[in-house]
């Protein structure tokens, strides 16, 4: 039979989801589920690697059953998963022998101060391109070890393994034959030297982790491992962590594509080419997706804590808006401001900043401002928060940035896109696909399996609309000037 769908699993923090895409790279049919989140101590959030295993296989079924599409008509799964989060389970038994620790949990801070009183800093920064912290999969794993009853004996003795949620996915899918992970979910564990493109001893050693727990790291566009359904046997094609996803599908295989996520948080990546920098402005440097036949690339990142949830808390907590949809009108009814800035440190300040005591705050308040003024500061807030990113970057790569390509949630609001375009001085570009990390996840796999050629892959993305920037430039040093002064004025390392 004719191969005529792609697959993707999309397994993200809140939801499981299956996407088939036709050969022009349309949706024709999503399933989804959504996802238990377990909070059994302040600060820890959990998942169960079950839920998630079943989730996936039942959203799966009902997308064929549903469409009626027979599983000899699909050429390929790709998988896209929440990236970081950990999971330890008996190689025999395919039992997780705790839950998934999720990227979001903090309950290893104490672990990170330990590796930075090792002196381990540099080091971790210079090989992983990650800074020290809770986030990454590599203290997750200890703590599983060091906390679950009989983990460190196990896993001394070979019988236990670690997986992010793509190589458990890959692992329960391919009924244990396949223990594997792609260079973009390695690159998050802070136990991969992507310099050297191997598990680092070193920090084995340091987190006391047996080097028999990892997975086989490939090609992110290459074969996993085959998924049944009713006596067909489906590759799975494609892996990669949800941004690096994003970045592919936006067509980040080039160097100096950038893209942003306008999501809860808002997540920038730019594919910065096969030399490897280490960020000296906040910045993480990870793994964008390899192919095979290709030199590996790099990719800056840098995230921002607060981005569309800045506009929920309008919402929910401010009650000055009905729906997020709202702000975009009320913005373009609203004066332009003066001197109002909403800077939403609402959970710290993240990159370049790394301030986790700053408070949010609103600078500039005088007589005629109103809720509609502060709800256009809080929208203008996502594009300052994207500008500060986007300048760390030009400043490590020494390159100016010339297009911003972006998805995610909040990139429907047009506002924010042309006060973005008009911010940065360069075309913020808007794809007509809203699901652009599945669709990366689905090029990965199309690729492999020789559905899709490279330049099938470059036409599948549509732009929807490109805002060009339509203010002059000492308006737009001025706004931004003032941003960074009410910035100044929001960390707390300025106090005396
Ligand atoms: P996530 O994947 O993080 O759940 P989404 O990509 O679904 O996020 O985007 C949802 C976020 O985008 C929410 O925080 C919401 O407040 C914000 N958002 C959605 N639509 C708009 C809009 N038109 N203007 C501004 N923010 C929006």
């Amino acid at each position: 039979m004719n191969k005529k769908y792609i697959i993707a699993f999309d397994q993200g923090t809140t939801s499981t989801r299956t996407i088939i895409f036709d050969s022009q790279g349309h949706i024709i049919s999503i399933s989804q589920k959504e996802l238990t989140q377990h909070y059994p101590n302040s600060g820890w959030v959990e998942h169960d690697p079950i839920e998630i295993y079943n989730a996936q296989k039942d959203t799966f079924a009902s997308v064929l059953k549903d469409t009626g599409i027979d599983a000899k008509a699909i050429a390929a799964i790709g998988i896209t998963n929440q990236r970081e989060t950990t999971v330890v389970w008996d190689k025999e038994t395919g039992e997780p022998i705790y839950n998934a620790i999720v990227w979001l949990d903090n309950r290893t801070k104490d672990i990170c101060e330990h590796l930075k009183n090792e002196g381990l800093e540099s080091y971790i920064h210079k090989n992983t391109g990650l800074v020290i912290d809770a986030y990454f999969s590599g203290t997750k794993l200890k703590w599983i070890l060091d906390n679950v009853k009989g983990a460190r004996q196990k896993a001394e003795a070979g019988k236990l393994l670690f997986g992010t949620i793509d190589s458990w996915l890959i692992y329960k899918f391919t009924n244990g034959k396949q223990h594997c992970t792609d260079h973009t979910n390695a690159s998050r564990t802070m136990l991969y030297n992507i310099k050297d493109l191997k598990w680092d001893e070193t920090l084995l050693n340091a987190l006391e982790i047996p080097k028999s727990m990892l997975p086989d790291v490939k090609t992110s566009s290459s074969y996993f491992g085959s998924v049944e359904h009713n006596g067909t046997a489906i590759p799975i094609c494609g892996v990669a962590g949800d941004q690096q996803a994003a970045l592919f599908g936006q067509g980040g295989s080039v160097e100096g594509i950038a893209k942003n996520t306008y999501g809860t948080g808002c997540f920038l990546l730019l594919n910065n080419g096969k030399d490897y920098v280490a960020s000296e402005n906040g910045l993480l440097t990870t793994l964008a997706c390899s192919l095979p036949n290709k030199h590996i690339d790099y990719a800056l990142e840098g995230s921002i804590f607060i981005g569309g949830a800045s506009i929920q808390w309008l919402r929910d907590k401010m009650q000055i808006i009905d729906s997020a949809k709202d702000t975009e009108h009320i913005c373009n009814s609203t004066p332009a401001l003066k001197d109002l800035y909403v800077v939403p440190a609402f959970a710290g300040l993240g990159a370049p900043y790394w301030d986790s005591n700053a408070k949010g705050a609103i600078y500039g308040i005088t007589l005629d401002i109103g809720k509609n003024e502060i709800i256009k500061a809080t929208v203008e807030a996502l594009a300052y928060q994207t500008k500060d990113v986007l300048t760390a970057m030009e400043e490590d790569t020494g390159k100016p940035i010339n297009t911003l390509k972006v998805d995610g949630g909040a990139s429907s609001n047009n506002y924010l896109m042309q006060f973005q375009s008009d911010l940065l001085n360069i075309p913020v570009d808007r794809p007509k696909m809203i699901e652009i990390t599945a669709l990366g996840a689905a090029m990965l796999a199309g690729l492999h399996a020789e559905f899709w050629t490279n330049n099938d892959i470059n036409t599948i993305r549509e732009v929807d609309q490109i805002f060009t920037p339509k203010i002059d430039s000492e308006t737009r040093r001025k706004k931004y000037k003032g941003w960074l002064n009410a910035i100044k004025r929001t960390q707390t390392t300025n106090e005396s």
